[in-house]
């Protein structure tokens, strides 16, 4: 019996670097700062320099660095955000958590992240209720920039990039993550950058809205003590900081290897009768998740499973579906089939050329049968 294989393993990422990580924890222990110390700091500046240049802060996980973002951009209760609805809820959430509504633009059929044409026709529509667009960059593939952030600068939307899935995705010559007004990053362990628990970032650089995310984090201090605006506890902690530090060093490296990975899977299922991921011109993906469609998506799931071979789906039910946010006049044909269809195969950087040509095996016998 070969080994399992899973689409998502958080405990690969820390055999990965085991003893850089423990030197980590080590150095917190001893160090006597849990919270907001040198660790969050440092992880702070090395990030923010891994986009060139800019301003991080580090929080509590994705979810509130959205939240965040986007209160720091200006959103505030009853504005519209635009955003696409084949995303974990947790997009949807930071939105309402603000009191905004959320509106879903339709996905491109090709690539499944935001249209650039249905996000126009929203906007439109909207005639300047929407404050902020918030563009996901879906299993790493960075969604089009270029064409989102000139039209929402046309329509006076500020972008917020949800870049939970895109740790160094690049897209006409430029980062994911530095084309809006901000970017959330979620640090979720089987993320591209994951800590050993819960954290997240915002990037941004605008040093205005870097202030106000930094009040809102920390009780609204900008000193000690003193509330200046209603605010909450969304730090990030040292143990968290100090790994996402060993992880980020990593980064370009296991990006490289989800590359090659992917790269195999494009060549090697070729022949087979499923859509693979189309990349758009100009985009440099990071791989997150390497993600097929096929109409028998629980049949192939189901055999892959039964090989031990176990593939997510990202995202079974789109968010204009769940019971917390249904919109029963919403219609979004693409974005439900892809929800219908999507199947995520391993593709982190534990996973070896083998198990992809293994995976590749099954998948075509399974399709020839
Ligand atoms: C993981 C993820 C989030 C939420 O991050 P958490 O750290 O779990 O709060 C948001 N958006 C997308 C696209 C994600 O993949």
């Amino acid at each position: 019996m070969s080994k399992s294989l899973f689409s998502a393993d958080p405990k690969a990422g820390y055999l990965a670097h085991a003893d850089e990580i423990r030197a980590a924890i080590d150095r917190v222990l001893a160090s006597g700062h849990y919270i907001l110390g040198p660790e969050v700091e440092a992880f702070e500046r090395e990030f923010a320099d891994y986009h060139g240049n800019g301003l991080v802060i580090g929080v509590a996980n994705g979810t509130e660095a959205l939240e965040l973002a986007l209160r720091g951009v200006g959103v505030g209760a009853g504005d519209a955000v635009a955003t696409v609805a084949n995303t974990v809820t947790a997009t949807v959430a930071a939105i309402e958590q603000i009191g905004a509504r959320p509106v879903f633009v339709e996905i491109e059929a090709d690539t499944m992240l935001m249209s650039v044409s249905a996000l126009e026709a929203v906007l439109a529509e909207e005639g300047g209720r929407v404050k902020a667009v918030v563009p996901v960059h879906l299993y790493g593939q960075p969604a089009a920039m270029p064409a989102i952030v000139e039209s929402a600068g046309r329509h006076g939307a500020k972008v917020v990039e949800d870049c939970a899935q895109s740790h160094g995705a690049v897209i006409a010559g430029r980062q994911a993550g530095t084309w809006g007004d901000a970017a959330a990053y979620s640090f979720y362990p089987t993320k591209n950058v994951g800590a050993l628990g819960d954290g997240g970032a915002v990037f941004t650089r605008d040093a205005a809205v870097a202030e106000k995310i930094r009040m809102l984090r920390q009780y609204g201090w900008r000193q000690r003590y003193v509330s200046e605006i209603p605010g909450r506890n969304s730090r990030l902690d040292e143990l968290q900081a100090a790994v996402l530090r060993v992880k980020l060093k990593h980064l370009d490296a296991e990006n490289a290897v989800r590359r090659s990975r992917a790269a195999r899977y494009l060549q090697l299922l070729a022949p087979a009768s499923l859509r693979l991921p189309a990349v758009a011109p100009g985009a440099g993906p990071v791989w997150h998740q390497f993600t097929v469609r096929t109409p028998q998506r629980e049949a192939l799931r189901t055999r892959l499973a039964e090989r031990g071979i176990h593939c997510g789906v990202l995202y079974p039910v789109p968010v204009h579906h769940q019971p917390a946010y249904a919109r029963p006049s919403c219609h979004l044909p693409e974005t439900e089939r892809a929800c219908a269809e999507v199947l995520c195969l391993p593709v982190h950087p534990a996973v070896t050329e083998a198990d992809v040509d293994r995976v590749c095996g099954e998948i075509l016998r399974w399709a020839s049968s």
